[in-house]
């Protein structure tokens, strides 16, 4: 009995070999038929025994190829066509209006991994091997459709061989845009220094092509020397992670005298050798993301102690281009990989700026253009799962679906530091890449840039621009001026913060929530700068129910980097004065006592900060963002189970309890730190238990701070609330565009 159905798929399924997937699976089940891109997504018309188009629709779903995602397929039956007995691949209608998501540049695959090991295959140790399930995607993408003329791959001309692969349904790389082999695609080029070629004893070439480029990139980072490495969405610079002098000279070429450097191991057997891995965390090291994994140090000599000192983990990932992998493949076994820019300016794409602006000793490099910047993700391990901390290369720009959320056209631009802009239509939120803080000119030309190309991918023309409450963020700042001409959304920080996890685990638009949401700062509703909130509302509006008791920020911005100053505004503010503690400074102490000069906080992230100077751990002048708060989890005890005082007074969360408790205890100072966290989140808990929502909502930057996480997660649950906190999207600013955009559709549809 002939039957014949099409059947209509929705999801991530451009770029990722779907159409020829479709192709093989219907020939294999004995089908007729074709398969072609529409406006929504996929549509395939199968005819066959009903038999065999259930098995075709089964297998559908199970063996979808690696990274693609289906969100929605709808079928119906259709009359059968009996003249028709082979299947096709139609060509894609480009008129109709495209919400196919691209896909994500994807980590090298098995497949192409042992023909790049295969000394038979023509790709033999070829940096630049791929296919449709693995490479480059979104940084080589100028335009979309997805198609080689409109990648920076077009100036290369397929030869024969590729082009045959290329237009063979039944070829693993047929329709692959990126293919290429050693006789028609990119090359791998090592550019020297003057300043190295003048110091070695053997004269050698300036420029070095091809496999001896990559045995001498190998050789020079075993010989300590500072290589800038070009990967999928810019530069790196590498060090051997074991030559403890050229970590130093990454360093000071950086001026990053304690950030953290991540490292890349040469296999997971390396990677378990220096952090603590469960089965999650490995599998997301090999997943065809391959994000940096922050994980626990092993304890003893494995891990070098420059490259993440006084902190508790260690951010590893492993190779994820071909050309890492021949760069290990020469008895390389852990390097530091940081991300390759001049001084807070974006990451280096360009092959000139990577020669004159990173400062290295010689630039591994191919004239395969990188059009977009994509940083490397990072995700967070902990008992409660992963946790994204920045969202961006191999997860870019996946779509979140959002059935849940009004059909509203949105932009929204998100706050200020590790900036990210969304777009909202038609059921999907796509988040856009890592942008950095806007905190020089560069990186706003690249957030211009993004918002431009978010749009056109998108094909959107906002209803609304949504930006942060904070009028004089460079965000919120352009769009006023880039967008005169549409109604522009402001939304509260901490709101955005809360939305995004509602938005993230699909909470329907109507429910209720208690918002717990814990960060550096934001501008409240009351001018104040907000940090430590307790929220409680939904997606269009919420109010304010409890926040940390408000302290000075002695002389604004400057006590975000210097945390004796925080330390003392919370000593000044509970009745300490000169002599209490080391970290007592009196002239801050008087600058404190000056409203003027220093506006009223109720930040968490300061009182984190605070808090580590009170116990000796915060440095100075901190090196980078939340270093003070990294170091206090470091030192706490997990083993402690008590908490410091924290009492509830009306709105008022008393921190002059904490401090007091602090400055009391002579406990040691993992004791007291650990206290310190418990204490402030068994605080907030208390707060929140007050409202009757039936759901709890986490949100924020503190969140990456996994004891105060799980205590605030467990004691909730222990009280019968439903906890959401972030997992996919970051807890952190990366969040918050998603959450405006969804502010911003919902706050519309009511006003309509
Ligand atoms: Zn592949
Ligand atoms: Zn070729
Ligand atoms: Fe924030």
């Amino acid at each position: 009995m002939v039957e014949r159905r099409v059947i209509e798929v929705t999801g991530v399924v451009q770029g990722i070999g779907f159409r020829p997937f479709v192709h093989r699976l219907a020939r294999s089940c004995q089908l007729s038929g074709y398969v072609r891109n529409n406006g929504r997504g996929v549509v395939i018309e199968v005819q066959g025994e009903g038999a065999s188009l259930d098995g075709f629709e089964d297998r559908l779903f199970r063996d979808l190829p690696p990274g693609g995602r289906i969100d929605r397929s709808d079928r119906r039956p259709l009359p059968p066509e009996p003249a028709q007995n082979e299947f096709i691949i139609r060509e894609s209608e480009s008129r109709d209006r495209t919400i196919v998501s691209l896909a994500p540049d994807r980590s090298v695959c098995s497949d192409c991994l042992s023909e790049l090991n295969d000394p038979s295959d023509r790709r033999y140790q070829y940096p630049f091997i791929n296919c449709t399930a693995c490479g480059p995607r979104y940084t080589i993408a100028m335009a979309l459709p997805y198609d080689r003329p409109l990648t920076t791959m077009a100036e290369f001309d397929m030869c024969d061989s590729c082009r045959a692969e290329y237009s063979d349904p039944s070829d693993r790389r047929y329709h692959a845009q990126p293919i290429a082999c050693p006789a028609c695609g990119p090359r791998a080029s090592l550019v020297l220094t003057d300043e190295l070629l003048a110091s070695m004893e053997i004269p050698s070439p300036k420029e070095i092509f091809g496999p001896d480029a990559i045995r001498r990139s190998a050789a020079l980072l075993l010989d300590g020397r500072i290589l800038a490495v070009k990967g999928i969405g810019g530069f790196h610079l590498a060090v051997d992670a074991f030559n403890e002098g050229a970590v130093v000279r990454l360093r000071e070429l950086k001026r990053r005298p304690r950030k953290p450097l991540a490292v890349m191991a040469g296999s997971l057997r390396v990677a378990r050798q220096i952090v603590m891995l469960d089965s999650s965390t490995e599998r997301l090291l090999l997943s065809p993301q391959a994000p940096i994994v922050l994980a626990p140090k092993r304890k003893g000599e494995a891990v070098p102690p420059l490259l993440a000192p006084g902190l508790g983990d260690l951010g590893v990932m492993l190779p994820y281009s071909p050309l890492h992998h021949l760069l290990f493949q020469q008895g390389l076994a852990l390097l530091v990989m940081t991300s390759g820019n001049p001084p807070s300016e974006p990451i280096t794409t360009d092959n000139r700026e990577a020669r004159e602006m990173l400062g290295a000793d010689a630039v591994l490099s191919h004239n395969r253009d990188i059009h977009v910047a994509n940083d490397d993700s990072v995700v967070r391990t902990s008992s409660l799962g992963p946790l994204l901390v920045r969202r961006s290369r191999g997860y870019v720009p996946e779509a979140i679906p959002v059935p849940h959320l009004p059909e509203r056209p949105v932009l929204a631009l998100g706050a200020e530091l590790k900036s990210t802009v969304a777009t909202l239509d038609g059921g999907q939120l796509v988040v856009g890449r890592h942008l950095g803080d806007l905190d020089n000119v560069r990186a706003e030309e690249a957030f211009a840039a993004e918002v431009a190309r978010m749009l056109a991918f998108a094909r959107l023309e906002p209803e609304v621009v949504a930006v942060d409450l904070h009028p004089d963020m460079a965000s919120s700042q352009y769009g006023r001026e880039r967008f005169s001409g549409t109604p522009i959304h402001p939304v509260q920080h901490h709101h955005a913060h809360m939305v995004a996890v509602m938005v993230e685990h699909g909470l329907p638009v109507n429910r209720m929530a208690t918002g717990i949401i814990l960060d550096g700062f934001g501008l409240g509703t009351d001018g104040a700068v907000w940090g430590g909130e307790v929220l409680r509302g939904g997606y269009s509006r919420v109010e304010r129910v409890a926040h940390l008791r408000y302290v000075p920020l002695p002389g604004g911005d400057r006590a975000a980097v210097e945390p004796y100053r925080m330390a003392t505004s919370y000593l000044w503010d509970a009745g300490f004065d000169e002599g209490s503690s080391d970290a007592f400074d009196s002239a801050v102490a008087q600058v404190a006592a000056t409203q003027r000069v220093s506006p009223p906080t109720s930040s968490a992230g300061r009182l984190f900060d605070g808090v580590a100077a009170l116990l000796g751990v915060a440095p100075r002048r901190m090196d980078f963002e939340g270093e003070a708060a990294a170091r206090l989890e470091a030192l706490a005890d997990e083993e402690v189970t008590d908490g410091y005082p924290l009492p509830l007074d009306g709105e008022v969360l008393d921190t002059r309890g904490l401090i007091r408790a602090v400055m009391a205890d002579s406990a040691a100072g993992p004791v007291r730190a650990a206290r310190f966290i418990n204490g402030l989140a068994d605080g907030l808990v208390a707060a929140a238990m007050r409202e009757e929502t039936d759901v709890v909502v986490l949100g924020g930057g503190c969140l990456v701070n996994r004891l105060l996480l799980m205590r605030l997660v467990f004691r909730l649950r222990g009280s019968g609330k439903e906890v959401y906190f972030p997992t996919r999207l970051p807890s952190g600013d990366g969040g918050i565009s998603a959450g405006q955009a969804a502010c911003a559709a919902c706050a519309l549809d009511e006003e309509a």
